[in-house]
């Protein structure tokens, strides 16, 4: 593999100024230990901003900064305050995380914001240019970056470009809201990886681009044009063995030696063996939901007199964004539950929450990790949360219970958390008593199984992982590329062809030699195809045979008085030039009664849908039906016609956005092998667009020239993108 960069907001180093003097500190935080340990693998750099505005800092200090980062492998981005403003606190802050958190009130939609987001992208995009080499891989990270992937690839197609989303894509009703929905999107569009930490975020990416753009996607490969983008999940990971290993360590400490914390922490547990810790932690956000656990917690209190005075909430809330008006009055909000709370149920002896409003320590974190019996995380909207997986690493006496919103992308991996719905705060009240009075044995099970999962899957494996994938799917485009009708393939058929006496030519119609319609009546030929089949026809080496699943009567209108063979149906019907129709296969269409209705209540339950009755196949068309909804319900047609197709040897074939039922056996590969019989051929060209052009391109003789149309996997030997790149390629065979 080439070199991997990284692109992201922050660096991995703070700037710390001791006697005027610039030094660097690495961060600790989960994304700078994943990074780390595959970008220095790859010899790449990572680009970023230091975090210090460009105007507030003499500019020979700037550049002792730049250098000491560009000595860890860095390359610096700079940002002027006015930018660190509008981009970061204005549209990364104000506008991207409320909206991407469901907090759709709180969006800020400034034009100014968005002004700024574009320009600082360019930045980010631009210092990436000057680092990357050709074939070099990159990863670019979050929600501030956005635009990046789209902006590098336009310049340097040849760089593959992985972007992972930390936080969580919103559904498509949420995420049209904002007025840049499709710049963001085609920003994303850019990679050639996209990641998220769950499957949900994933489907609502896809749903976004089906829906925005109207790409095709197969499972989750989006075709865009030349190129394939693929989402997938890869949730990520801790580091593990960072927070067991420091649970272990401060579990042998000796007691004199202990931290104030973990002293005070064990003078609560002293007073009374029936004493119960609570614990909290989060940033002060209000996806967080912290307003909510308190109420919760002061619910359970309430309800639960027994349990007074021995239970205390541990919370630890992180300052975070104090300059924006919403988290100021989350703060004071907080503040005031706490003290109603410490007010109603508090005495000398007892406090019910312990508020600390700080961040702590590493070691001061995992004494909290390690200490407290039970774990409250309950955000309303999280994409992954990571306390809760740094809260089961260091449970190293595999015991604990942790109260889990469903709302968190961590969620997904944690089934055995007591899963709740954050706004349900009865439900929240019972799962911290049901927390509390958990058996021992219960705990440990859970726990360990969770610690299992952690511990294998951990944030190197994350990363790992992600890259892998990333040089998969750069695979991927090669092997497009691979396929791709280059000038010299091009001069190598126009040899063959030339040379050869009788050349038969299969096209198939609809999407090869024609775009798609809404309503499939209004495909006709248009004056250039008509143009080009004339010249093509015209010379008298070649037998060109339209081979289509339509059905005879249309493509028998369409090509009347041209001198072409005609195949219909799939292969049921043939007509030679000049000659009658004969039927090529023995069909029945004696089924037909039983299916149409099964058929038509399709069409009356998927609005835009329409069902077209050919001689010996009916076909659901689902084009112009909403297309999750035409998806959706394509796959439920399938399942409900299965038993009975494979009983009256039916078969099933999805073209493109429409279901067939025909009779079996029959395809466009047994038909252009039975034409080939009565002609001896020495040069076979095979055009088509879809999975019903594969049994051509299959059982064709070897010789055979097979061209697939579109990027999709196929046995074809080579491929062209658009119909308009068919008709080049073959006005300059007429030409030949
Ligand atoms: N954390 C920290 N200092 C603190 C409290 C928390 O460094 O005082 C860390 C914590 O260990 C975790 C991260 O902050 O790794 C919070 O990540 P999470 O995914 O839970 O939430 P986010 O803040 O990213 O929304």
């Amino acid at each position: 593999m080439k070199k991997l960069h990284i692109v992201s907001n922050r660096l991995p180093f703070s700037v710390v100024d001791t006697n005027d003097e610039p030094s660097l500190q690495p961060s600790v935080g989960g994304l700078a230990t994943g990074m780390n340990s595959v970008y220095k693998d790859f010899n790449g750099k990572w680009i970023g901003w230091s975090g210090i505005a460009s105007d507030e800092q003499e500019p020979s200090k700037l550049l002792k900064i730049e250098k000491l980062l560009s000595h860890e492998g860095c390359e610096t981005v700079h940002l002027t305050s006015d930018e660190v403003e509008s981009f970061y606190e204005g549209f990364c802050n104000n506008t991207i995380w409320p909206l991407f958190h469901y907090f759709a009130q709180y969006v800020d939609f400034q034009p100014g914001f968005w002004d700024a987001y574009v320009a600082v992208n360019q930045k980010f995009a631009d210092k990436t240019l000057e680092v990357v080499d050709d074939g070099d891989f990159v990863w670019v990270h979050d929600y501030q970056l956005m635009l990046v992937p789209e902006m590098i690839k336009s310049k340097r197609p040849n760089i593959t470009i992985g972007y992972f989303l930390h936080i969580p894509f919103p559904s498509y009703e949420v995420f049209r809201i904002l007025p840049w929905r499709n710049h963001l999107l085609k920003g994303l569009l850019g990679a050639d990886l996209i990641g998220f930490h769950t499957y949900d975020y994933e489907r609502h990416f896809l749903s976004s681009v089906r829906r925005l753009f109207g790409y095709e996607i197969t499972f989750n490969e989006i075709h865009i044009d030349e190129r394939i983008v693929l989402a997938d999940a890869f949730p990520m990971g801790i580091d593990y063995k960072k927070f067991e290993d420091a649970a272990l360590r401060i579990h042998q400490t000796p007691l004199k030696e202990r931290s104030e914390v973990h002293r005070e922490l064990e003078k609560f547990y002293l007073m009374d063996e029936e004493r119960r810790l609570v614990l909290s932690i989060d940033r002060l956000d209000y996806s967080k939901g912290i307003p909510n656990r308190l109420r919760a917690f002061g619910r359970f209190l309430e309800n639960h007199p027994e349990y007074r005075g021995k239970v205390t909430l541990v919370m630890l809330a992180v300052p975070s964004r104090n300059k924006v008006i919403h988290y100021q009055r989350l703060k004071s909000e907080v503040e005031e539950l706490v003290g109603g709370i410490n007010g109603l149920y508090g005495n000398i002896n007892y406090t019910p929450v312990w508020y600390f409003y700080r961040s702590m320590p590493f070691d001061n974190l995992v004494e909290l990790y390690s200490m407290c019996d039970v774990a409250l995380i309950t955000p309303v909207r999280d994409g992954m949360n990571l306390v809760a997986k740094e809260y089961v690493a260091s449970r190293i006496n595999q015991n604990g219970v942790m109260v889990l919103s469903e709302m968190a992308g961590v969620a997904k991996e944690m089934g055995e958390a007591i899963i709740i719905n954050p706004n349900d705060e009865e439900e929240t009240e019972k799962a911290i008593l049901l927390a509390l009075e958990m058996p021992q044995e219960q705990q440990q099970k859970r726990i360990r199984i969770m610690q299992e999962r952690l511990r294998r899957y951990d944030v190197f494996k994350w990363a790992r992982e992600f890259v892998k994938s990333l040089q998969r799917v750069n695979k991927l485009q090669r092997d497009f590329l691979a396929k791709k009708i280059t000038p010299e393939v091009q001069d190598f058929i126009i040899d063959k062809y030339k040379t050869a006496a009788t050349r038969a030519i299969f096209l198939d119609y609809d999407g090869t030699l024609t775009g798609f319609h809404g309503d499939p009546q209004e495909a006709m030929p248009d004056k250039a195809l008509n143009t080009l089949i004339d010249s093509l026809t015209a010379i008298q080496q070649n037998v060109v045979t339209i081979i289509s699943g339509r059905d005879k009567e249309t493509l028998g209108r369409w090509f009347e008085g041209k001198k072409v063979n005609l195949i219909c149906e799939h292969g049921v019907w043939l007509k030679r030039f000049g000659e009658e129709w004969q039927m090529l296969a023995n069909a029945s269409n004696s089924w037909m009664p039983v299916i149409r209705p099964v058929l038509e209540s399709y069409v009356d339950r998927t609005a835009g849908s329409f069902l077209e009755e050919k001689n010996y196949s009916l076909v659901w068309h689902y084009r112009k039906a909403e297309a999750e909804l035409g998806e959706l319900r394509a796959k439920e047609l399938r399942d409900e016609l299965t038993e009975f197709v494979a009983n009256h040897n039916l078969e099933i074939m999805e073209g493109n956005k429409v279901v067939e039922v025909k009779t079996g056996g029959i395809n466009k590969g047994a038909a252009a092998n039975n034409f080939l019989m009565n002609l001896d051929a020495d040069f076979i060209l095979a055009m088509g667009d879809d999975w019903t052009d594969e049994y051509l391109f299959r059982e064709l003789p070897a010789s055979a020239i097979t061209v697939k149309v579109g990027i999709k996997h196929t046995s074809a030997s080579y491929k062209l993108e658009t119909v308009e790149a068919v008709r080049k390629f073959l006005g300059i065979l007429a030409k030949s």
